[in-house]
C-alpha cells in the first residue's frame, strides 16, 4: 500500500489571474467540437454536412456507458466532418459548424424534469457535463450508484493547485448562487451524508464566498488546506481531507466518497436549471508569452488562437502552448485547436521558460521519491524501463503514478522524471494486455 504524505511539494502559484472576471469573447466564425472531449469511448455524430443547428443542440450521440453527448454552442450551418489532430497526438473525428451569428437556441431545449433520484441521474447524462477540473469523466457515471448508502461524503474538489490556473477560483467567487443551488440539489439525495469542500489556503476570497454555503445544510463543510501540490489530486484530496486511502485498482466509492470538481457542481444546477448543456467554459489565459493574461468566457469549440487575440496576442514568440496548467498539461499540436469541455486554460510560455534545462546524472538525493505524494520510486522506473523489465515495473506499482510532475519539479538533476514514467506505464499496460490476451488463448 502506497504511503499518502501530507506534502507533494510547493509550487510557484502564479495566480495572476484570480482577481480578473471573466470576460465574454467574441462569436467565433466556426467553432470545432471534437468527439473525444470525455474519458471513455467518442462520441459518435448525428447530424449531416449543411445541417442547420441551434445553439444547445445535440450534435453528437453518447456511445456505451463510459461517454458523452456533445452540443453545438452556436447556431448555424454543419461545414464539414473531418479528423483533427488532438493533444495527444491522435486523430479524431471533429464537427466544424459556422456560425450564422444569431446564437439562436434550440427550441426544444427544456429544462429537465426531475422528480427521483433516476431521473437526477438521467438529466446528468443528457447534460454533457463531465469533470471539469481537466479529467473529463462523464459526471453521470458517478452518480450511477445503485444503493445510496454506498456514499458517505460527496467531496467538492475547490482545490485548483495548478499553477496559473483561476477559472474554478473565479466559478467560487462569480458563480456562488449556481453553489449553492447545486447543493440544494444534493441535499435531496444526499441530506444525512457529509459535503465537504477542499480548497486550498491561497484563495482567501473564494474561502469566504464558500463560507456562506454552509447555511444549506449542517452537513456541509468547509475544509481549508495547505497549498502544496498536489492538493487537487483525487487521492490525494480524499486522503488530505477525510483521511481516506484509495486502495490500488480501487475506485473513490469503495471508500464511500463521490468526488466532483466545484465548477462541475455549479454546472450542474445551471443545467438543472435551464436546460442548457454544457457549452461554455470560464478559461484562464496566461503564461509569459501573452500580453495581457485574462480569464474569458469561451464558447466550447472556439478556436484558442481567438482566446489569445482577445488577450492583445503575444508579446514574444510562443514556445510552447498547452492546455491545463504547467504541472500536468498538455502541448498543443497547433492554435488552431479548439477549446474542450475540459479546458479550464490555456498557456503559452516564452522561449526561456518553455526549455528544459539539461539533464545531468541522478545524484541518487532520494529527493523525487520523498516529494512524490504516493512515495512511488521513478529513478526505480526508469531502470526497469531501460532493461524493459516489465515484472520488476509491475512490481514498482509504475501504475499508480498519477503523472503529477512532482518528481521532475524537485529533481536537481533535471531528470524527464514524469516523461519517463508515462512511458513507463504505457510499456506495463501493453505488456499486460499481451499477458491476459495469452492467458485467454490459452484456456
Ligand atoms: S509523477 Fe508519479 S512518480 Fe512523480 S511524483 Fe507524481 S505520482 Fe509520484
Ligand atoms: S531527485 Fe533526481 S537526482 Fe534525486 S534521486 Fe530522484 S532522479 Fe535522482
Amino acid at each position: 500500500m502506497p504511503f499518502f504524505r501530507l506534502h507533494g511539494t510547493h509550487v510557484k502559484h502564479c495566480k495572476n489571474t484570480s482577481s480578473l472576471k471573466p470576460m465574454p469573447l467574441l462569436l467565433p466564425k466556426t467553432i470545432i467540437l471534437p468527439m473525444n472531449m470525455h474519458i471513455g469511448s467518442l462520441a459518435s455524430p448525428i447530424v449531416n454536412v449543411n445541417d442547420y443547428v441551434y445553439v444547445g443542440q445535440k450534435v453528437a450521440e453518447a456511445t456505451g456507458k463510459i461517454s458523452s453527448p456533445v452540443y453545438s454552442s452556436v447556431s448555424g450551418k454543419v461545414k464539414k466532418i473531418e479528423n483533427i489532430l488532438a493533444s495527444n497526438g491522435s486523430y479524431v473525428p471533429a464537427i466544424f459548424i459556422e456560425s450564422d451569428g444569431l446564437q439562436k437556441i434550440d427550441p426544444a431545449l427544456v429544462a429537465p424534469n426531475i422528480d427521483s433520484y433516476e431521473s437526477f441521474v438521467e438529466a446528468l447524462k443528457k447534460s454533457g457535463i463531465v469533470g471539469l477540473g481537466g479529467a473529463g469523466f462523464p459526471t453521470y457515471v458517478k452518480f450511477d450508484i445503485d444503493d445510496l448508502s454506498k456514499v458517505e461524503v460527496i467531496l467538492i474538489n475547490a482545490a485548483e493547485c495548478e499553477p496559473f490556473i483561476t477559472s474554478d477560483t473565479r466559478t467560487m467567487i462569480d458563480d456562488i448562487d449556481d453553489l449553492e443551488s447545486g447543493l440544494q440539489i444534493l441535499e435531496k439525495y444526499f441530506s444525512s451524508k457529509k459535503i465537504v469542500f477542499g480548497i486550498e489556503n491561497n484563495k482567501p476570497e473564494a474561502i469566504q464566498k464558500l463560507k456562506t454555503l454552509t447555511k444549506v445544510g449542517s452537513n456541509i463543510e468547509i475544509k481549508v488546506l495547505p497549498s502544496i501540490y498536489p492538493q487537487g489530486g483525487e487521492k490525494v484530496l480524499i486522503y488530505n481531507t477525510l483521511k481516506k486511502v484509495v486502495p490500488e485498482g480501487k475506485l473513490p466509492l469503495d471508500v464511500g466518497v463521490i468526488i466532483i470538481n466545484v465548477t462541475t457542481l455549479a454546472n450542474i444546477a445551471k443545467y438543472i436549471k435551464t436546460g442548457m448543456p454544457l457549452i461554455e467554459k470560464v478559461v484562464t489565459v496566461d503564461g509569459s508569452a501573452v500580453k495581457t493574461p485574462k480569464n474569458v468566457i469561451a464558447l466550447v469549440g472556439t478556436p484558442i488562437k481567438e482566446l489569445f487575440a482577445f488577450c492583445d496576442g503575444f508579446k514574444e514568440k510562443p514556445f510552447k502552448v498547452m492546455y491545463g496548467g504547467p504541472m500536468m498539461g498538455v502541448n498543443v499540436p497547433s492554435l488552431d485547436v479548439p477549446v474542450l469541455k475540459t479546458t479550464n486554460a490555456v498557456l503559452a510560455f516564452n522561449e526561456k521558460d518553455a526549455k528544459l534545462p539539461d539533464e545531468s546524472n541522478c545524484i541518487r538525493c532520494g529527493r523525487c521519491i520523498n516529494h512524490c505524494p504516493l512515495r512511488l520510486d521513478p529513478p526505480a522506473f526508469a531502470k526497469a524501463l531501460e532493461e524493459s523489465n516489465m515484472v520488476e515495473l509491475e512490481k514498482l506499482k509504475v501504475n499508480l503514478c498519477m503523472e503529477c510532475g512532482v518528481c521532475s519539479y524537485v529533481c536537481p538533476a533535471k531528470r524527464r522524471l514524469v516523461q519517463k514514467n508515462r512511458l513507463a506505464k504505457g510499456e506495463l499496460r501493453k505488456y499486460l494486455t499481451e499477458k491476459a490476451k495469452q492467458k485467454e488463448e490459452a484456456k
